[in-house]
């Protein structure tokens, strides 16, 4: 089975976009100036175990501008680079809720009132929203294509708690379920190979994530980035990193198990090349995501095939 007119076995949300409005949709991603309750001391000061002082943020033109100015650069590089002719933006940078209502309208208004921006991600946490924030971003998805990205990375509370993200499973679930009232997209952020997890595990969060009916999925790799906690316990042993071919195995292994509906926002990379330390073989992304490709042509499987044939 092929997805979206193109010869990919997975639904990948480029092609997603493409096939929804006809040309090439591009995500630009801003800093918006916002923080994280994970970083600022309301949870904890420390963060995420992987996560580097950008809070996430993976982009390399300056972001301390407005976000007008963001988005005019953003959309200039994507149209010479990627021929793009419509944009979302994505709020990456840290919690892009974790603001009063009032100011999260001026900064949303201010991202969709640009001309060539038809919608917008937002990325955030999901103890960071509330019922008055979802209806705000309920209520854009009337004129506007609109998702909410939640930081989630396991559905298992031992691993939430090793790379110390400071909520639970349930908390997640409740955001989805208020989420999903709103007719709001959902995109759950995962990451594969978590010390501590057996594939088991990793191919749990899968079935669940399915089950739960997110829109989308992201999936990363845990990597090492400098500037992170995890940076430490990487020298002392105790973050073994996934080689290549057993993430090109379990990624498949994970989109099989997944509903084709459910568009893949990302299957390889976190991080830009020159902040990450681990595993080298991640700077080459577009070989995995070839061999995941390859691997799928092989198994002859595809998105959702392991649901499929169960039924
Ligand atoms: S929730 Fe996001 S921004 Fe906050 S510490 Fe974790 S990864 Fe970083």
């Amino acid at each position: 089975m092929f997805f979206n007119n193109t010869d990919k076995r997975y639904n990948r949300f480029s092609d997603h976009l493409r096939n929804l409005y006809g040309v090439k949709v591009y995500k630009v991603t801003l800093d918006a100036g916002f923080t994280c309750p994970n970083r600022d001391g309301t949870i904890s000061n420390e963060g995420c175990i992987f996560c580097d002082n950008g809070g996430s943020f993976s982009q390399l033109y300056p972001h301390d501008i407005s976000i007008k100015d963001q988005l005019d650069l953003g959309i200039q590089l994507s149209k010479d680079k990627y021929k793009a002719q419509k944009f979302l933006a994505y709020f990456q940078a840290y919690s892009n809720t974790y603001k009063p209502v009032n100011e999260l309208r001026e900064i949303y208004d201010q991202a969709l009132s640009h001309e060539d921006v038809i919608g917008m991600n937002i990325g955030t946490r999901p103890d960071c929203v509330d019922n008055e924030k979802l209806d705000l971003i309920g209520d854009y998805t009337k004129k506007h294509y609109v998702w909410l990205e939640y930081g989630l990375q396991s559905i298992h509370e031992k691993s939430l708690k090793f790379i110390n993200r400071g909520h639970s499973f349930e908390t997640f679930c409740h955001a989805l379920k208020e989420t999903q009232k709103r007719n709001i997209n959902v995109c759950a952020h995962v990451i594969l190979g978590l010390p501590n997890e057996t594939k088991k595990d990793m191919l749990e969060t899968a079935k669940v994530l399915g089950d739960l009916g997110v829109n989308g999925v992201k999936i990363h790799l845990l990597c090492v980035l400098n500037n992170t906690r995890l940076v430490k316990l990487y020298y002392q042993g105790k973050v073994p990193m996934m080689e290549e071919d057993e993430y090109v195995e379990t990624a498949c292994d994970f989109l099989e198990l997944l509903p084709p509906y459910v568009t893949i926002h990302r299957l390889a990379g976190n991080g830009l090349k020159p902040n990450m330390l681990a595993p080298g073989w991640l700077s080459k992304k577009f070989v995995v995501l070839n061999k995941i490709d390859k691997l799928l042509e092989e198994r002859n499987s595809y998105q959702g095939s392991k649901i499929i044939s169960n039924i």
